[in-house]
C-alpha cells in the first residue's frame, strides 16, 4: 500500500490560548487533539487538522509561553501552505487583512503569503475544482472558503540535491517544476500535502529554533512496515540512521536530521486521532499518555489557561 505526502508539520509558539485562537477560529481548522508534550508534559501538544486529523491535513504546536522568536535561515521549514478553493482567494484577502497577507504568483497559482500571531510563515494556495472536497466547518467560515489540508512546504537549505534525492528514493516524490532558484517535488497521486519546494540558497546564516519557527517535519508511511522500508532505504541508499520507533498515541514515529539540516520524522497512518476519543468529539478533553495519566492532576493545574 502506497501513502505519500506530508504527514504533519510541527512549530513553535508562544501564548497557547493565542495559537488557539488562531488556527481555530481564523484559520478555521478544527483542534483534532489536546494533550502534552510527551517529553515535557508542562507545555501543551496541540494538533490541527480536517474533520477526521488526516495525515496531509495536521499542523501542531508546542506552545511555550517564553519561547525567544526564532531566525529565519537555511536549514530549515520556511514556509507551510494550505489549499483553498480558486474562489476563495478574495475572502481571505480580506479575512488575513490584520496579517500582512499578500498576494502573489508561484509556479502558475495564486498564493495568499502571511504570518501567524508568532511570525511563522504561512500560505494559502488557490487551486480550481476543489469546491466540492470535504471541509471543516468552524461555524464561521463558509465551507466554500475553507481550507482543505496542506497544498505543501518549502525548504531553506544550502544545497538541494542531497535532499531531493531522499525525498525522490524514499517518500516516493518526484521532481515536476523549477522557477527562481526553486524545485518543486511532488509526491503522485497524493492530492494534500503532496507538495516540498526546495529553495537552494548557499551562504546564508543558519537558522535558529524558537517561537514561530517549524520544529519537524513529517512524511507518511502507511504503516509499521512501510515505515521499516524507509528506514532501510536511508540506512542502504543514504548513511543515514534515523532514532529508534517511538509511540506517539496517534502514529509511530522515527527521526533523523536530513543532510539540509531538517529535522525530518516518518510518521505512520495509522492508528489516527479517534484511538483515544470518539470522532465527534476530537480535540475536546485534555488526553494524556498511559504513562502520564497517573500524573493528571498536576500536569492539568500547571498548564496555562486556555479559556
Ligand atoms: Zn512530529
Amino acid at each position: 500500500m502506497t501513502r505519500n505526502g506530508i504527514h504533519h508539520v510541527t512549530a513553535i509558539a508562544g501564548n497557547a490560548r493565542r495559537n488557539l485562537d488562531f488556527y481555530a477560529r481564523t484559520l478555521g481548522l478544527r483542534l483534532v487533539k489536546k494533550t502534552v508534550n510527551f517529553d515535557d508534559p508542562g507545555a501543551y501538544h496541540f494538533y490541527y487538522g480536517d474533520a477526521e486529523g488526516s495525515p496531509g491535513t495536521i499542523l501542531t504546536f508546542f506552545p511555550w509561553e517564553h519561547a525567544a522568536p526564532g531566525r529565519a535561515g537555511v536549514g530549515e521549514l520556511q514556509e507551510t501552505s494550505f489549499r483553498i478553493p480558486q474562489g476563495a482567494v478574495g475572502y481571505w484577502m480580506q479575512r488575513l487583512t490584520a496579517f500582512g497577507v499578500e498576494r502573489t504568483q508561484r509556479f502558475g497559482g495564486t498564493v495568499l503569503t502571511f504570518r501567524d500571531p508568532d511570525g511563522m510563515r504561512l500560505a494559502l494556495v488557490g487551486l480550481p475544482g476543489i469546491e466540492a472536497e470535504p471541509a471543516w466547518d468552524n461555524g464561521e467560515i463558509p465551507g466554500e472558503f475553507a481550507l482543505r489540508g496542506f497544498h505543501g512546504v518549502s525548504l531553506m537549505l544550502d544545497k538541494t540535491e542531497a535532499t531531493g534525492a531522499i525525498l525522490s528514493d524514499v517518500f516516493g516524490f518526484a521532481e515536476v517544476a523549477r522557477e527562481d532558484g526553486t524545485v518543486r517535488f511532488q509526491a503522485a497521486g497524493t492530492a494534500m500535502g503532496g507538495i516540498v519546494d526546495l529553495r537552494g540558497v548557499g551562504g546564508f546564516l543558519p537558522a535558529r529554533l524558537g517561537r514561530g519557527s517549524v520544529h519537524h517535519l513529517a512524511f507518511r508511511a502507511a504503516d509499521d512496515a512501510a515505515e521499516a522500508e524507509m528506514v532501510r532505504k536511508l540506512a542502504a541508499n543514504h548513511g543515514l540512521r534515523t532514532t529508534e520507533q517511538k509511540d506517539r498515541n496517534y502514529f509511530r514515529s522515527v527521526y533523523f536530521r536530513e543532510p539540509g539540516h531538517v529535522l525530518f520524522e516518518i510518521a505512520t497512518d495509522i492508528p489516527g486521532f479517534a484511538v483515544d476519543e470518539p470522532a465527534e468529539k476530537l480535540g475536546e478533553a485534555l488526553k494524556l499518555p498511559a504513562f502520564l495519566e497517573a500524573h493528571r492532576e498536576s500536569i492539568e493545574a500547571a498548564l496555562p489557561v486556555l479559556a
